[in-house]
């Protein structure tokens, strides 16, 4: 099997090319959206946006899955969004990221709700568990 990330709502693969393509938009200015490539493997931080979408570092970012374009921010902690990771082994964890951009926090959590957490922005998130 070939590591897949997917869309929690319509379950479309959003990974190519060792990246997550997400759709996003930030409030800061106004048509201010794009695409969002985040590198596929956990704890790289390495970011690429298309030209129309400018963020600096503490921009609050919307994320959207750009196939069925519903938002995939968490409702449960509004500085965070979440979609699912499949390995290839067919394990499926869903993976939370920050929607503060630069903010370098991933969480992943598996089907026994263990958490393992990636970025040296982790430790601002005391108590991950509050989001599961
Ligand atoms: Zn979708």
């Amino acid at each position: 099997m070939k590591l897949i990330y997917q869309c929690p709502k319509c379950k479309a693969a959003l990974n190519a090319k060792r990246n997550i393509i997400l759709a996003a938009s930030s409030s800061s200015v106004k048509e201010n959206k794009g695409l969002v490539l985040l590198h596929e493997e956990l704890g790289n931080y390495t970011v690429a946006t298309t030209p129309s979408l400018t963020v600096e570092t503490g921009d609050k970012v919307n994320f959207f899955c750009p196939v069925c374009h519903e938002s995939i921010d968490s409702r449960e902690g509004e500085n965070l969004a979440s979609f699912i990771r499949i390995d290839e082994n067919g394990e499926e964890s869903v993976i939370v990221i920050s929607r503060i951009y630069g903010e370098r926090c991933t969480f992943q959590v598996d089907d026994k709700k263990e958490v393992k957490s990636y970025g040296d922005s982790v430790k601002k998130f005391l108590n991950p568990e509050w989001f599961l």
